[in-house]
């Protein structure tokens, strides 16, 4: 079998499947391609040693490339792999650019396609990501569904039952494992000089906040007031700190703890001793609901629409994150006291072992 990987999420979100695949089929057994899609060391090669994972065996070289540029590319390049090692199946995750082309490889090269995380919806067609998640759930032989509501987008679709998998999301036991213990954490905490309930952590990367210029600067005015009442620490990914200096923000981010990203234990320590979190991620959206912290979702639309229902994010536009921020910390203790008795809409950490079962399943059915 093959698992591609190529962004930080899909580095996070495999690697428990990676580590019960090895359990259950014996170390190595499958065969690791890294697109490169992420290439920055901050965002790939540090996840990759943090996470235990075995070197890539085939590393390509997406980096840097246009949408179009990077599926035709690793299309063409993940066919040439497939054609040349012939794994019984392919393992695909989440909405990127890695996770269709590795679906259209794989259908191109006949081989049957398993998509982890699949059936999420945003219904917001300027994402880049709706599109790829579309092409992927189709093509897919197995959808492993994170949720009820994820299982119910794809079956609206047509997709059948006898395609789905209810699963649960890795992010869960990915959270479980990496978790450093809570001394561990605290001296996390002491080395960015933050201290627990008493600072605003920030992740913000999507081109919808990070293409347009006023947007941006929106986003980080709001970010710079919260500093005036707590510090905000700000890991920023490598787009939104070139787009920040091209909206000509630098002043502005100097008031604010800027920093690169950080490693997977380092951010769920973070993470799980804020006060308050503001993020455009997905996976950050999946995460709170483990850590039981409060979440401010800068975006336009959500596909994680669990993690709101269930209490921890809340969607905003950019000019409400100061009042939605204050709201939050106005009540936090009961705030913080409710989320810790909510239960986590993604599962209950056995979704990688489930995978790695229904794939082992799917190459035994192969052989008849
Ligand atoms: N993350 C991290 N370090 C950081 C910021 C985020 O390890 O400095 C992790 C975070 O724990 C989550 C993942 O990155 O698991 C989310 O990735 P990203 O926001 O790039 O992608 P998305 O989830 O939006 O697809």
């Amino acid at each position: 079998m093959a698992v591609v990987v190529g962004t930080r999420p899909e580095i996070i979100k495999m690697a428990p499947v990676i580590g019960e695949v090895d359990a259950l089929l014996g170390r190595g057994s499958a065969l690791v391609i890294d697109t490169g899609q992420h290439f920055d060391e901050s965002m790939s090669g540090q996840f990759w040693r943090e996470l235990g994972l075995p070197a890539p065996e085939v590393k390509l070289d997406a980096g840097g490339m246009t949408r179009a540029g990077c599926l035709g590319y690793l299309t063409a390049e993940l066919g040439r792999v497939f054609a040349s090692f012939a794994p019984s199946v392919v393992l695909v995750q989440g909405d990127t650019n890695t996770t269709a082309a590795g679906a259209l490889a794989a259908n191109a090269e006949g081989i049957p396609l398993v998509h982890v995380e699949a059936g999420l919806r945003s219904y917001d067609r300027a994402m880049p990501e709706e599109h790829n998640r579309v092409i992927t759930d189709h093509l897919a032989d197995l959808c492993c569904a994170a949720t009820p509501h994820n299982h119910t987008n794809l079956a609206l679709e047509g997709i059948p039952n006898s395609r789905v998998l209810l699963t649960g999301n890795t992010i869960v036991e990915a959270v479980q494992s990496q978790l450093p213990s809570t001394d561990d954490q605290l001296a996390y905490l002491g080395s960015y000089g933050m201290r627990p309930d008493a600072y605003v952590l920030a992740t913000i990367h999507r081109p919808e906040n990070t293409d347009e210029p006023r947007t941006l600067r929106g986003i980080i005015e709001a970010l710079v007031g919260l500093a005036d009442r707590m510090p905000v620490l700000f890991p920023m990914h490598p787009r939104t700190r070139q787009a920040a200096k091209e909206a000509k923000c630098e002043d502005l981010l100097s008031r604010m703890s800027v920093v690169d990203p950080v490693g997977s234990r380092a951010f769920l320590s973070l993470a799980a001793h804020a006060a308050v979190l503001i993020s455009d991620s997905g996976g950050v959206a999946e995460e709170v609901t483990v850590l039981k912290r409060p979440l401010v979702v800068v975006r336009c639309s959500t596909e994680r629409a669990e993690s709101m229902e269930a209490g921890f994010s809340h969607l905003v536009a950019p000019h409400q994150i100061a009042s939605t921020v204050a709201g939050i910390l106005s009540g936090h203790q009961e705030l913080l006291a409710r989320l810790a008795k909510t239960p986590c809409p993604y599962g209950n950490g056995t979704a990688a072992a489930q995978i790695a079962r229904a794939t082992s399943q799917l190459i035994e059915l192969r052989k008849d």
